[in-house]
């Protein structure tokens, strides 16, 4: 029987639990880093969400380990290189494009905090909750017509276009990797060619050498002061000091997080420049990170996920993986 490490169990599928135990042991932790660090040497397998940054020093002391799964399909919580030496798998949803194909979650959040930002809805709503009827406060704008500029046109991406499509929106990308397009997507050469076109720009690439910062002074200052920003990727994707800047200087309309660098350092002390600043301002909306948290994809993607890593454990015994 092997031995699965689940570090972050809250909620975890029970259909996926079952499927795991048929090849071994679970055991359910809540592990500081110190204890991860002393346990992870009894493991085989060991299962994360984001909650943990499985780097080097964690693949370095599990001598056992044969995979780290995680039912995502950003990368950057898995130090890669270093499980690639270690001969370590990484299962995850990366490139299972036929599967992601019915998971909507992360998109349609992304509408959800475009809509929430245009229409001021979680300040209205706080003010009703404060005993007012105050129609006149909470002027938002509209889509119809407007453009709606994809970074990155991928699954997401796609998805994204499809939805901003009901709306009447014109859909323009900048994806260089991306060949055939549909007829009603305006494809972008460059980037400054999408920021200074879109109304709404929403980010939609993985986090990689390319993307850090991809959005930065530059970037922001080619967009109009009428535009907003949608970022469910991945916080270091945007240039956050230039963000505030741009924000407090009404560069731009406004924005509306799902991720921020750091997550870590934001949920142990609750400290985040950007969230100080949402706090006082409405142009700034942030959520935890929620894109894919739905009951039907987390279910949906944690029991795949188990599957995946059900098959590579039997396959690692009779020496096939
Ligand atoms: P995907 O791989 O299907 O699509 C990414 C697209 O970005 C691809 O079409 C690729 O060609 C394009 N791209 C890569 N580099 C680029 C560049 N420099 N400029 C422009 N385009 C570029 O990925 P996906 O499934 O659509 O997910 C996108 C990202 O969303 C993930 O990498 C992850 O970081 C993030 N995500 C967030 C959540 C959440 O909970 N907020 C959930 C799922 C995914």
């Amino acid at each position: 029987m092997f031995k699965i490490l689940n570090i972050e169990h809250d909620d975890y599928s029970l259909a996926a639990k079952r499927i795991l135990k048929s090849v071994g042991e679970i055991h359910e932790k809540e592990l500081s880093r110190a204890e991860l660090l002393d346990q992870i040497k009894w493991y085989d397998a060991l299962i994360v969400r984001f909650g943990h940054r499985v780097d080097r020093e964690v693949i370095q002391a599990a001598p056992y380990l044969k995979a780290i799964a995680t039912a995502t399909t950003g990368l950057d919580h898995i130090d890669l290189k270093a499980a690639a030496e270690r001969g370590v798998a990484v299962i995850s949803l990366k490139g299972e494009y036929e599967f992601l194909r019915g998971v909507s979650a992360t998109a349609e959040h992304t509408w959800a905090l475009l809509l929430a930002l245009l229409r001021n809805v979680p300040h209205a709503f706080d003010s009703v909750k404060r005993g007012k009827w105050d129609r006149y406060s909470f002027r938002g704008g509209e889509l119809y017509r407007k453009s709606l500029g994809i970074v990155g046109y991928g699954r997401i991406g796609e998805k994204v276009g499809k939805y901003g499509r009901a709306f009447d929106m014109k859909i323009v990308t900048y994806d260089p990797y991306r060949d055939k397009l549909p007829k009603w997507v305006k494809c972008c050469d460059t980037l400054d060619e999408l920021l200074a076109l879109a109304n709404v720009v929403s980010l939609h690439v993985p986090l990689s050498r390319e993307t850090v910062r991809m959005i930065g002074h530059h970037e922001l200052s080619i967009m109009t002061s009428n535009s907003l920003l949608i970022n469910t990727s991945r916080g270091a994707i945007v240039d956050e000091s230039e963000l505030l800047y741009a924000l407090e200087n009404n560069q731009l309309a406004g924005a509306a997080l799902d991720v921020v660098c750091d997550e870590d350092h934001l949920r142990k002390t609750g400290y985040h420049p950007l969230v100080e600043y949402a706090r006082n301002h409405s142009n700034l909306l942030i959520t935890p990170h929620i894109g894919g948290a739905t009951y039907e994809s987390m279910e949906k993607t944690e029991i795949f996920i188990a599957e995946k890593l059900k098959t590579f454990l039997l396959e690692s015994r009779t020496g096939r993986s």
